[in-house]
């Protein structure tokens, strides 16, 4: 299998408005995960490339004519801009991520090249009519209360949805007023130099936006780095907990979006034979790799064997293939060590006594690749590695329940609390099951997220909500200023 891509290369970084030499000759090389094959190179940022990134984004910051300080109108017509470069990039950029993560091209037409764009137009419309507050005060006196940016941000995001999860990061900031060092995951490195060159045709001003694409050590440097004043991070839990740690200690404001293990609750009324495209659609979207699938099963003892039926048949149906092929649902994984890790998982599984309806393997005529057949588990019990570990892959377990609140019981049995869903023929009967879940977000009958509702964890899950007002408020410091006149 040969992808029909030429390969794309970067010899400089995007920093303070300009293409600038990085400070070492050093590269992050892309493979693709459908073929292995060489796809394309860009400069592994070092610790003086982010000096330099995060001392363009102060200055740009700190300017007192500067961005920060601009009507939210004349923000607002910059980002509108800046969607409508992306737009005119959209084809390019669903190729480019589809070659690097795997994502098949019918999604990242979808989430990577009109998200960015909506994102932006959201957070813009929503910083212009914002405005101050006027408070009649309790002892007699206004209060005046302002919404500033909050400063500099670290935006540091993963591979599974590079484009869509950068710009839940830059749209707010950008709107608020922050100006940003973004330092893209090194498996998907190559979509984010298109948002440098739509950030330039869109007149960004310089500084406002610089991209250092990095590994571990270099992104952990720029978390620490007093020229930050807001981390923003979306990764694993063990690297979430290290930057909450660091952010702790400086006293920054952080927001962290972490894993998940989501429960999608199937209650006996529930229609799940005639509603499985929004079963795969919240189970294993993006070849299992999104953050928020529900990946464990719930299903009412009386119906398990019809539903690990249902399920089997929907996974069992799925097209694996070529991630550029329109027909593919699932394609391959990220990169080989995830999909052994994955692997590795699915043996543990079998060795807990976990039964494997579906799948479970490498699927055969793929000699290259980083693919594994899309497997559902049956027989796992509650607390075993498949029950409890996020996969971020497509595996999905099965599990039954005796009742509502067993169900409930074992959809909080998690160290997670991301998303969810349940399923049912009674709205009523789903939302008090809904409210019940301990978790950040939960869907009925499907899972969507959307721009206007906060979006994010609890427990393991992290901190803070993406999306919607509340999303807005995590690059924005409250100022109260009292007027010293009366009430009105
Ligand atoms: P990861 O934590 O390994 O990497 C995420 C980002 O952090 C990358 O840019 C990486 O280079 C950087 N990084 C690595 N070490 C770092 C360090 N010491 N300091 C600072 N930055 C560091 O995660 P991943 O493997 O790229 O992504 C998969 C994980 O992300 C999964 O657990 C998944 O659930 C989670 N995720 C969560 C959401 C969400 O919104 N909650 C969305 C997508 C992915």
């Amino acid at each position: 299998m040969k992808l029909e891509v030429a390969t794309i290369e970067y010899d400089r970084l995007f920093i303070g408005g300009e293409w600038v030499t990085p400070e070492e000759s050093s590269w992050i090389d892309v493979h693709s995960p459908a073929t292995e094959e060489y796809i394309g190179r860009v400069p592994d940022g070092r610790k003086q490339d982010i000096d330099r990134a995060v001392s363009a984004a102060r200055a740009a910051f700190d300017d007192p004519r500067g961005w920060s300080r601009w009507a939210p109108q004349e923000r607002g017509e910059v980002l509108r801009r800046f969607a409508h470069a992306l737009e005119a990039r959209g084809p390019e950029t669903a190729r480019r991520v589809t070659v690097q993560n795997g994502m098949p091209i019918w999604l990242s037409e979808k989430w990577e090249t009109s998200n960015p764009a909506t994102l932006l137009r959201y957070f813009s419309d929503l910083i212009e009519r914002q405005g101050d507050e006027l408070r009649p005060g309790i002892k007699g006196k206004q209060t005046l209360v302002t919404r500033e940016p909050v400063g500099v941000v670290a935006a540091i995001v993963p591979w599974n949805v590079p484009q869509g999860i950068t710009f839940l990061k830059l749209a707010p900031a950008l709107a608020a007023g922050c100006t940003v060092v973004l330092k893209p995951a090194p498996e998907t490195v190559l979509d984010a130099f298109l948002v440098a060159e739509a950030a330039i045709e869109a007149g960004l001003p310089a500084g406002v936006l610089n991209i250092v694409p990095a590994g571990g050590e270099t992104s952990g440097y720029l978390v620490q780095h007093p020229g930050i004043d807001k981390v923003s991070f979306t990764g694993s839990p063990e690297v979430g907990r290290m930057i909450g740690e660091v952010c702790g200690r400086l006293l920054r404001p952080v927001t962290l979006e972490l894993g998940g293990k989501s429960a999608a609750i199937v209650l006996d009324d529930a229609d799940l034979e005639n509603n499985v495209e929004a079963l795969f659609s919240s189970t294993m979207m993006n070849n299992g790799q999104v953050c928020w699938l529900s990946t464990r099963i719930l299903a009412p003892q009386a119906q398990y064997d019809k539903t690990v039926r249902i399920v089997s048949d929907m996974v069992s149906g799925l097209r694996v293939g070529n991630p550029l092929d329109r027909e593919t649902q699932v394609g391959p994984l990220v990169s080989e060590k995830h999909r052994d890790r994955v692997e590795g998982l699915i043996g543990q599984g079998v060795r807990q006594g976990g039964r494997v309806t579906v799948g479970g393997r490498r699927p055969e005529g793929f000699d290259r690749g980083w693919y594994l057949e899309p497997t559902v588990f049956a027989n796992v019990g509650r607390k075993d590695v498949l029950a409890q570990k996020e996969i971020f892959g497509p595996v999905l377990t099965v599990i039954p329940y005796v009742d509502e609140q067993d169900a409930i019981g074992i959809a909080n049995d998690s160290d997670y609390g991301l998303a969810g869903s349940v399923w049912t023929s009674d709205e009523e009967r789903g939302l008090r099951v809904a409210r019940q879940v301990r978790t950040g977000t939960i869907g009925l009958n499907g899972y969507a997220t959307d721009p206007v509702a906060p979006f994010g964890g609890v427990k393991s899950s992290g901190l803070g909500r993406e999306l919607g007002p509340e999303g807005l408020s995590h690059y924005q410091v409250l100022k109260s200023i009292f007027l010293n006149r009366p009430n009105a």
